[in-house]
């Protein structure tokens, strides 16, 4: 099936110029290659991740869409528009993007996200995300880069916001950081994340997919290490 039979075309308000541009989305039928034990999905000819970030054609505004359809606080948009509405960026609407398109959209929308102060949870999501889109690229060196920022974030998410995020609990922020840092060779950080929930007779109770998951990457490791 060509790419584009995988997409299609609507068009969303953006918050920061107040214009109608177009985003990419994908149908939902995608076939599930692979699943990474840092919750990297791989599908068949396809990579999704491409797109989770929206870029508006008239400002450059880029961000995922719950930033998009959320409204968004006053002093943010204040701070935004103050750069992206005098600075005139033109980012070009692509129906199918490259590695290099989606790249682009995700570190401008890493960049907005710091020029507000953003949440730590998203800048790590966004951060991951881009590792992953290398990983599939084969790009180790910016994979590891992406990673180790996206563990950063995570764990600063961690200390400072209340869970869950979404669907996303602490525990399972405390996997992605165990087996980021196992991908990463820094065992010795792996480890202490990991025994945070194995140790823990809640987290086996309360989610019993974490703890499995966590005992998972431990054995793994062990295994590794002889
Ligand atoms: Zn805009």
């Amino acid at each position: 099936m060509a790419e584009i039979e995988k997409t299609f075309v609507v068009e969303k308000f953006c918050p920061v110029c107040e214009k109608n541009f177009r985003v990419v989305k994908t149908r939902s039928r995608l076939m599930v290659l692979q699943r990474d034990d840092d919750a990297c999905v791989h599908y068949e000819n396809f990579n999704p991740y491409f797109y989770t970030v929206w870029v508006c054609e008239h400002c450059g505004f880029a961000a995922d869409e719950s930033t998009f359809t959320k409204k968004i606080p006053d002093r943010h948009l204040t701070i935004l528009r103050a750069v992206l509405l005098t600075k005139n960026i033109k980012i070009p609407f692509v129906e199918e993007r490259t590695l290099e398109n989606a790249s682009t959209a995700f570190r401008l929308a890493l960049k907005y996200q710091e020029l507000i102060r953003g949440k730590a949870s998203k800048r790590a999501k966004y951060a991951h995300q881009l590792a992953w889109i290398y990983r599939e690229a084969g790009d180790k060196t910016q994979e590891a880069e992406f990673l180790a920022k996206a563990a950063d974030f995570y764990e600063e998410a961690l200390m400072r916001e209340s869970f869950p995020i979404g669907e996303l609990t602490d525990n399972a922020v405390v996997y992605l950081v165990a087996a980021i840092y196992n991908r990463l060779g820094d065992r010795k950080k792996a480890t202490s994340f990991l025994s945070r929930l194995i140790s823990d007779q809640g987290v086996r109770e309360r989610e019993p997919r974490i703890y499995d998951k966590a005992r998972d990457l431990w054995s793994d490791m062990r295994a590794r290490k002889k």
